[in-house]
């Protein structure tokens, strides 16, 4: 029965009311079908201060968060969740996970109560039919999540689930799993990679953290080539990064913070616009370039 069914039956039998309570109600409505496409972002994440400072990044993502329509639920693969197999957070209260160390109190004490979604997680589960998604009742909103929808949502109350990155695989193993997500943008949720295209921490030039868009020198060509690929919809060249020579060995030495880049790329449908925003080199060896599709 669809929402409207229910309605239909709830007027005809007005105790049925009593029977379906709301919050089954507020599941049915969860997965219908709407007519508007949500867009599909990347965000460079960066520092987790970004949660607490208003800078030109963390600016960028308010403004955002004013301009695109207010989601259903948020989908959120973020690069500080990995996992062996794929899962999806499926608590009614996911916990703020405080996944970093040395930094202020004010950012341990960052709390963002945004609900889950018991009833999506399991849309999610089974949307995705390649492999199985395991339901997980442990993890919560990492720092990649909340440090961003902190911004783009002040008030938290959209529902936000995690989906986990499966560190066994390769790139276009996460391609072609995120394509079997595209139906949920139709549904009213807005999925978002967060991570950082070139995030190379161990040669962080800490003494430039006040110089606007510092990166040496592999760090821009890396920047320049993967920006090229994403607006020329060249999607191979990103999922083979391996192959793309040293500035892109450099800018990326583990996958995790690229990765989520991959689930934003696949879900581009044919002819859909793409744009860079945020598009800033920092400390030479991390960008904060982020890609709206949609
Ligand atoms: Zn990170």
């Amino acid at each position: 029965m669809n929402r409207k069914e229910f309605l239909k039956a709830a007027a005809l039998f007005p105790f049925a009311g009593a029977i379906m309570n709301l919050p089954e109600l507020d599941k049915l409505s969860e997965l219908e079908t709407i007519s508007e496409k949500m867009p599909v972002l990347f965000m460079g994440h960066g520092s987790p201060m970004n949660a607490i400072e208003l800078n030109e990044f963390s600016k960028t993502w308010q403004k955002l968060g004013k301009e695109l329509i207010k989601p259903k639920a948020i989908l959120c693969i973020s690069a500080h969740w990995e996992t062996k197999g794929t899962f999806v957070t499926a608590m009614d209260k996911p916990q703020t996970i405080h996944d970093f160390g040395g930094f202020p109190q004010a950012l341990f004490d960052v709390q963002y109560p945004a609900p889950g979604s018991p009833a999506f997680a399991k849309t999610t589960k089974n949307t995705v039919t390649s492999t199985t998604v395991g339901l997980d009742e442990k993890w919560g909103l990492d720092h990649g999540a909340w440090s961003i929808l902190k911004h783009l949502y002040p008030a938290a109350d959209v529902p936000v689930l995690q989906l986990s990155i499966d560190y066994t695989k390769d790139a276009r193993y996460h391609y072609d799993l995120a394509k079997e997500l595209r139906s949920l943008r139709s549904k009213g949720v807005l999925i978002i990679g967060s991570g950082n295209m070139v995030h190379n921490l161990g040669m962080v030039a800490w003494d430039k953290i006040n110089e606007p868009d510092y990166g040496y020198d592999w760090a821009l060509e890396a920047r320049a080539k993967m920006n090229k690929f994403i607006l020329d919809n060249n999607h191979l060249e990103l999922i083979n990064f391996k192959k793309q020579g040293k500035a892109f060995d450099l800018s990326i030495p583990t996958p995790e913070h690229y990765l989520p880049l991959i689930y934003t790329l696949a879900l581009q449908e044919k002819d859909e616009a793409v744009s860079l925003f945020n598009d800033k080199a920092l400390m030479g060896s991390l960008t904060m370039t982020s890609v709206k599709i949609g």
